[in-house]
């Protein structure tokens, strides 16, 4: 705390791993001999850098541009960029740390990372974006490469933005060569990365249900968000005979008693991808669903107390407080998965390890996005591109594993087999502590 002051959310995301980890800590000496604890919470390297372009206007605009390089233990810095005004180091730190368990879970050659910038994409004009972007990548070049750090999307920057960001490196440094993942199929992409975070959250719970003999086949869910990640979500558990019955934003969200289904889906997709519309504007095409308007001082979020079995939260960090959490557990929820990263809050998940609810934390269940971007990378490596049948397959298998991985680490460790905190953090550790020291001290 001392070293990190006035960054919550990391000082929040290491609290809650090192909880986990002091039955191995306890264990094994050499974890606390070689110093991992203290040299996984230190970036690598920390990148700050003026952004500044030109509005439509003419007026020039000025903003920070970040890249946190956090752990090369296990393979080249590898973790998307946000764009959003409450980008700072303490969100960036808090998603890298992260990262670095979540990549090693998947078993790839990637190490850690993430970046950004506290630019707001939203009501701005195409051509607004691209200036801003050709901008972020004038920096960000030189710090990156195939073999050094692959960025990616995240919040704020979806297939536009990476357009605009893989076009201005290519263009910089005279090369098309696999150093951004998530771009376009027709351009260098792979199949399913677009879908692959949604998707692999989708069976990433199948195989959670599936330890009580269970499946999503009638359950009610309950999804926040209505970006990339929830979008596939949603799309994954109509697939499998689930029932999506919310959707969000950050203005509020939907409720739709009768359930979202495919062409349902297809409107959202609409109002948000290619209108860059509010939520909201679901009603106008179904008037039978409600709409609440979020409001700054309620002390809960109406969404996580409607009745369902399964949540799924996709939009952003500390979604759910404490109060959330004991609704969703008073109601009996069977399962909560978190497509966002760390969307629980420290209370929350106490809340969720003293219940019966299952719970599967974002380093393991959103993990299928990171893999998906491997597998790009894989592909832009070989020259080649699969076929979506191909990488899905592959998806598929990465979550029945990340599962498998997590729930051999809790029980080794004397925990539930379906404890996913602790699984996922011990067998995410331990891989990159490994590889740290293995390597020396550098
Ligand atoms: P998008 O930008 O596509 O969508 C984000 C969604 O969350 C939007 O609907 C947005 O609403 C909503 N949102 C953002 N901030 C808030 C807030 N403060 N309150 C309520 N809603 C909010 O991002 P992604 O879907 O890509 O990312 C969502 C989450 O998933 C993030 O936590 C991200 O880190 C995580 N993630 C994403 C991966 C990926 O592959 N994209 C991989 C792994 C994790 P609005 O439209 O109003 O901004």
């Amino acid at each position: 705390k001392e070293r990190n002051p006035h960054q919550p959310e990391f000082i929040q995301s290491v609290e809650e791993v090192i909880e986990s980890l002091s039955p191995v800590l306890e264990k094994k000496e050499i974890y606390r001999k070689y110093k991992i604890l203290e040299r996984l919470t230190e970036p690598e390297r920390l990148i700050s850098f003026r952004v500044n372009w030109m509005d439509d206007n003419g007026d020039i605009q000025v903003n920070r541009g970040y890249r946190v390089q956090m752990n090369s233990s296990l393979g080249p810095f590898k973790g998307g960029l946000r764009f959003h005004p409450s980008v700072n180091y303490s969100i960036l730190k808090f998603l890298a740390f992260e990262q670095t368990f979540k990549n090693a879970l998947t078993g790839m050659p990637l190490g850690s990372g993430k970046g950004g910038a506290d630019f707001d994409p939203k009501g701005k004009s195409d051509e607004e974006v691209m200036r801003f972007c050709q901008t972020f990548m004038n920096e960000l070049f030189r710090h990156m490469g195939q073999f050094t750090d692959i960025p990616a999307g995240d919040i704020g920057v979806g297939n536009r933005e990476i357009g605009y960001l893989f076009g201005q490196y290519k263009k910089l440094r005279n090369e098309f060569a696999g150093v951004i993942t998530g771009k376009n199929v027709r351009w260098g992409g792979s199949w399913v990365r677009t879908e692959a975070t949604g998707f692999g959250l989708i069976y990433f719970a199948c195989n959670m249900l599936s330890t009580q003999k269970d499946s999503l086949e009638g359950k009610k869910c309950l999804v926040s968000g209505a970006g990339n990640v929830a979008q596939h979500a949603i799309e994954k558990i109509i697939e499998m005979g689930g029932t999506p019955i919310t959707v969000s934003d950050s203005s509020g969200f939907i409720y739709d008693e009768e359930g979202i289904d495919k062409d349902k889906l297809k409107v959202i997709m609409k109002i948000k991808n290619e209108d860059r519309g509010r939520i909201k504007e679901y009603l106008d095409h179904y008037s039978n669903a409600e709409y609440h308007e979020n409001k700054e001082d309620e002390e809960f979020n109406p969404l996580w107390d409607i009745k369902a079995d399964c949540a799924f939260p996709c939009a952003t960090q500390n979604e759910i407080n404490k109060k959330d959490a004991e609704n969703l557990v008073n109601n009996n929820m069977v399962l909560v998965a978190e497509g966002a990263n760390m969307p629980v809050s420290k209370e929350g998940v106490q809340v969720f390890q003293n219940s019966d609810v299952m719970y599967a934390q974002g380093k393991a269940s959103n993990a299928g996005g990171v893999a998906v971007s491997s597998i790009e990378m894989t592909q832009n490596r070989m020259g080649e591109s699969w076929s979506r049948e191909k990488v899905n397959k592959q998806l598929i298998n990465i979550m029945n594993t990340i599962h498998k991985d997590c729930t051999e680490a809790a029980e080794e460790f004397g925990f539930k087999k379906t404890d996913y905190v602790h699984g996922a953090n011990i067998a995410g550790f331990t891989r990159v502590a490994n590889a740290m020291i293995e390597q020396g001290i550098t």
